[in-house]
């Protein structure tokens, strides 16, 4: 079998020890109950998109799920099989005038990997939109329509994220508003950039145009003609933090960089406090740039995106990303934590 570089957008990862390709529920669910019955490690791939594989790859079986389908009731309820590319489905919601996805416009994989880490950006979360999930449950091998509410979705995160391998997503229902007008714009680059304040509405296409602009602007959308775009997306979540905890990077902050530093502060409604790791990641040294320019270096469009630049490993790339963590932990005390799923090795 072809390494699995071949299916990763970072195009890292050696090759797995077999490798299947399953086009619709059935194929999907026979694959993962062979795989069992044989006590062969599995690891479902769908996009590539959000996973670090081994340079040694992987030492069972790689499961892609590439099955298709889309049904639409036209009042904007929608159930879609796990293997649909998620951006042409934004983009044929957004041509229908429905709201719901228009700020996810341009995240690369599938669509059965959008609840697994509750996709989101410029304000949106997929969890906002999602209905059901349903999903084999390799623990009791039974299928189920687990409820959007039963998720367990929090920042980047759900329940499939929190017990990695146990339920293969089969299909998503979601629930998008028709009427043209997106949700209400909740973040203020995406509200700037259509020249509009936080908490308007826009047509959804212009805010697909502005969030699709944005992301270009970050090599965040995915472009054989763009080498900052070869990676795994924000490679380290931005750092939720108690009280205690921001009042200690407040304080390590304005020790390090002066006492009027403005430390970037997103109040959650658990009373939580998100920080930004790009933020910290540059305040501590690292610039766009960092690296090997002809193997593994940070993206020279956004700080948070580490990138192969062709001559790059797997190790290279988790070695650059500890320096990096270990950088921030010296200069603020706060831990970062990867973002993608790491294959046949550990953070
Ligand atoms: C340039 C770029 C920009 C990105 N921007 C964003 C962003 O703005 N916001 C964001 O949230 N993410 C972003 N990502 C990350 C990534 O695109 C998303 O997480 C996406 O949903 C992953 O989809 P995939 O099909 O590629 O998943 P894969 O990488 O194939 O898999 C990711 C994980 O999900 C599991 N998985 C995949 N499909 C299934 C399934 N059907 N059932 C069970 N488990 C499954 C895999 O086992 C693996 O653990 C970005 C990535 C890139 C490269």
């Amino acid at each position: 079998m072809r390494a699995l570089a071949e299916l990763t957008t970072l195009r890292l990862g050696g090759p797995p020890r077999r490798y299947v390709e399953a086009g619709d529920e059935a194929a999907i669910v026979a694959a993962v109950r062979a795989a069992d019955a044989d006590g062969e490690p599995l690891l479902v791939l769908a996009g590539g998109s959000n996973v670090v594989v081994a340079d040694e790859g992987f030492p069972g079986t790689v499961l892609r799920i590439v099955s298709r389908g889309v049904l639409d009731d036209g009042r904007g309820g929608l159930v879609v099989q796990a293997g649909e590319p998620w951006d042409p489905l934004v983009a044929a919601t957004v041509r229908a005038g429905l709201a719901g996805f228009e700020c996810l416009s341009g995240i690369p994989g599938s669509v059965g990997a959008t609840p697994i880490q509750n996709v989101g950006a410029y304000g949106q979360e997929v969890a906002e939109t999602i209905v059901a999930v349903r999903a084999y449950d390799r623990l009791t091998g039974t299928v189920e329509e687990r409820p959007g509410a039963e998720c367990g979705f929090t920042y980047r995160s759900s329940v499939f994220k929190r017990t990695p391998g146990r339920w293969i997503v089969l299909a998503v229902s979601f629930r998008l508003i028709p009427g043209g007008r997106s949700a209400p714009i909740r973040y203020a680059e995406l509200a700037r950039s259509l020249g509009l304040a936080e908490g308007d509405r826009a047509p959804v296409a212009d805010v697909r145009g502005a969030v699709l602009g944005l992301r270009r602007s970050k090599g965040m959308v995915l472009d054989p003609a763009d080498p900052d775009s070869v990676s795994a997306g924000s490679f380290f979540t931005n750092p939720v933090l108690d009280d205690a905890a921001f009042a200690g990077l407040e304080r390590r902050a304005r020790e390090r960089l002066g006492p009027d530093v403005r430390v970037p502060r997103f109040p959650q409604p658990d009373g939580t406090v998100k920080t930004s790791a790009a933020w910290l990641i540059e305040r501590a040294g690292f610039t766009r740039g960092y690296g090997d320019p002809a193997a593994i270096a940070i993206s020279s469009k956004h700080t948070l995106a580490l990138t192969n630049r062709g001559a790059g490993t797997t190790a290279a790339l988790v070695a650059l990303a500890r320096e990096i963590a270990a950088g921030v932990r010296e200069a603020f005390g706060v831990e970062l934590e990867p973002e993608p799923v790491f294959v046949g090795h550990a953070w």
